[in-house]
Parts: structure tokens; C-alpha cells; sequence
């Protein structure tokens, strides 16, 4: 009698449902509790005879044991999955994801490149160079003199020569201008030279609206035999116009840089108020972009190129300058610091 009524609720023990917390709930009270029905089958013990006692405690107890095996497996399964439901249960996962935000280029890189594909339009291809550069590239191989001011510790980063370098090497320095690659290209590759080196320089200046420690330029060289000044002028002609359009004029000035002779400046129309004068060109209808002229002989000379066969024309621009002129930024600070809200003003890639 006893092994039958055992039989049949370990059968119902192993079958029951235990999905959910009601089932759970039901299971425990049903089968564990203190009125349950196992409960009630210990309390029939005392009704077997005395010599099957043992062996049907015996049973009861693995059944209970079992039971309560099962309950907790049951349990620990709901606890986990639980713990997998969101925070928010009306949460609706049919909504549209929120998108991620795709970042903006920097005004400096749209302007940079936007340079390198017009002089590239012409074939110039770029070169690039250390920032950190002896005095020899920075320097000496420009014909800058001994003496030259902007040697001095004001205007110039220099830094400790490098480990391991030779007593008395020359003074190591964060490059002042990237002309230091056209040094490198004049010495190393074969003629015509035909380049443009965009990169970052550094000058020894206090920090304002108008002026920098670090500012970018692109630079351009060209040298072949018979290149004269007027190649120079077309192709700051068609640099300008391709940049900025067919109706703005440009106007060079003399000038003196140590590197090249003549030396001239380069003018273009004001971009803000066209000609007319406002307060960006101080009311000269002009503003400067940039250096130019041809190469000095003794530069040439310097890099082991004979400055009786060959000639060359080379010029210089702010990045910076650039793009302030293009989008009319007013502060050159703008370009570091930063600023969400500045720097999502460009365009997305
Ligand atoms: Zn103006």
C-alpha cells in the first residue's frame, strides 16, 4: 500500500511544470510543505508494519530528497533567467536604435586636403619629414645666416639631441617651417623635383587669437632646367582660383626670405567683403596667404644641385590662415581647443 501511494507521487514529483513562479510556488506547497503530500505520507509511517519500517523511511526520505533537488534546480533556472529581463519591463524593443554619431573632419585636414588635390591636379606629389629636425635642415641648408634671429631661443624650440648622438652634434630643434623637406627631397631625389610637403611646425610664440606654437603649412618645390619666375605666378594663379574661385585676384609683393631670390608675397582678394575693405583686411580689399619666389642659388648649391643647369620656384602657405579665410574663423585657438560645437560646424565624412 505504502509502495504504491511512493511509486505514484514520485511519479508526479519527476513530471510536474515548473516554468514559472506560480508552478513554483504551487510545487513547494504541494509537495514540500508541512501539510503537503509527503508530509501526510510520513506521518502514515507509523502505520507499516514494523519490519518494513526502515526500508519505506528509507524511500521517503531519497523522495524527498529528490523533490527538493528539483525545486531548487527549478528555482536557480528562474532566478537567472530573471536577471536577464530588462530594468524597465514596458521597455519596447521595436523601437529604432539610437544612431551612433558620426564625427565631423577637422577644418585644418578638409583644408589640407583640399590643397594637396589641386597641386596634385598639376603633379605634385607629397613629401613628408620629421618634426624634429637638425639645424643643418632647418637652417644652415636654407642660407639662413648665423646670426639670423630666428635662430634665437625666442622664436625656436630646440631640443636635446637624441641618445646616443655624437659630442658637439648639431643643435636639434622642432622644425620652425617645413621647408626642412624641401632640403630633403632637393637632397635626396633625382631631378625634376616636382613636391608638395603639407606638416605641422612649431615657433616659440605666446598663444592668442591671431598666433600659435603650432601651426600647419603647405609648402611646394619645383626644379628643372629654364623655370623661371613666371611659372611661379601660374601656378599660384591656378592654386588660387581652383581654391577659391575664378573671380578672386592675386597680387605678389617683394618680400626677403633667406631660401629664395626674389622673394614675394602673396595677396589675394579679400574673401569677406570681396575688395571693398572690411575690418579682416584692415580696409585694403587684400589679405596675405602665403611666401613665394625662386630658389636661391646657394640653396641649391648646398643640396649638390648645380645652380648653372637648374632652377626652381618654391612657396609656402598656412593651413590655418587658409581656413580661417575660407570659413571665416576669427580666433586661430579654435582649431585646438577642441570645441564640440566648433568642430561639428564641418562637414560629416
Ligand atoms: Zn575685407
Amino acid at each position: 500500500m505504502m509502495q504504491e501511494l511512493i511509486a505514484a507521487l514520485a511519479a508526479e514529483i519527476t513530471t510536474a511544470e515548473l516554468n514559472n513562479a506560480a508552478t513554483l510556488d504551487a510545487f513547494r506547497i504541494n509537495y514540500l510543505g508541512r501539510k503537503g503530500r509527503l508530509a501526510d505520507l510520513f506521518d502514515q509511517l507509523k502505520t507499516v508494519p514494523a519490519d518494513e519500517k526502515r526500508a519505506v523511511g528509507q524511500q521517503l526520505n531519497a523522495l524527498k530528497q529528490q523533490a527538493q533537488a528539483r525545486f531548487d534546480e527549478a528555482q536557480q533556472a528562474a532566478e537567472a533567467a530573471a536577471d536577464n529581463t530588462p530594468a524597465n519591463p514596458d521597455f519596447d524593443y521595436t523601437l529604432p536604435p539610437v544612431p551612433h554619431a558620426l564625427g565631423t573632419r577637422h577644418p585644418l585636414m578638409l583644408v589640407r586636403e583640399e590643397m594637396l588635390r589641386v597641386f596634385a591636379r598639376i603633379g605634385f606629389a607629397v613629401a613628408e619629414g620629421p618634426e624634429i629636425e637638425d639645424d643643418w635642415h632647418n637652417f644652415t641648408a636654407l642660407n639662413f645666416p648665423e646670426n639670423h634671429p630666428a635662430r634665437d631661443m625666442q622664436d625656436t624650440f630646440f631640443v636635446t639631441p637624441p641618445a646616443g648622438a655624437e659630442p658637439g652634434t648639431q643643435p636639434h630643434l622642432l622644425r620652425t617651417h617645413t621647408s626642412t623637406v624641401q632640403v630633403r627631397v632637393m637632397e635626396t631625389e633625382p631631378l625634376p623635383i616636382r613636391r608638395v610637403m603639407p606638416g605641422r611646425v612649431f615657433r616659440n610664440e605666446a598663444i592668442s587669437a591671431r598666433a600659435h606654437m603650432m601651426f600647419h603649412q603647405v609648402e611646394g618645390i619645383f626644379i628643372d632646367e629654364g623655370v623661371s619666375f613666371a611659372d611661379l605666378k601660374q601656378t599660384v594663379y591656378y592654386f588660387v582660383q581652383e581654391l577659391f574661385g575664378a573671380d578672386i585676384n592675386i597680387r605678389f609683393r617683394p618680400s626677403f626670405f633667406p631660401f629664395t631670390e626674389p622673394s614675394a608675397e602673396i595677396d589675394i582678394t579679400c574673401l569677406i567683403c570681396k575688395g571693398a575693405g572690411c575690418n579682416i583686411c584692415k580696409y585694403s580689399g587684400w589679405v596675405e596667404i602665403g611666401g613665394c619666389g625662386m630658389v636661391d642659388p646657394a640653396v641649391l648649391e648646398n643640396a649638390k644641385i648645380d645652380s648653372e643647369k637648374y632652377s626652381g620656384y618654391a612657396w609656402g602657405m598656412g593651413i590655418e590662415r587658409i581656413a580661417m579665410l575660407k570659413y571665416q574663423i576669427k580666433d586661430l585657438r579654435l582649431f585646438t581647443e577642441n570645441d564640440m560645437r566648433f568642430l561639428r560646424q564641418f562637414e560629416a565624412l
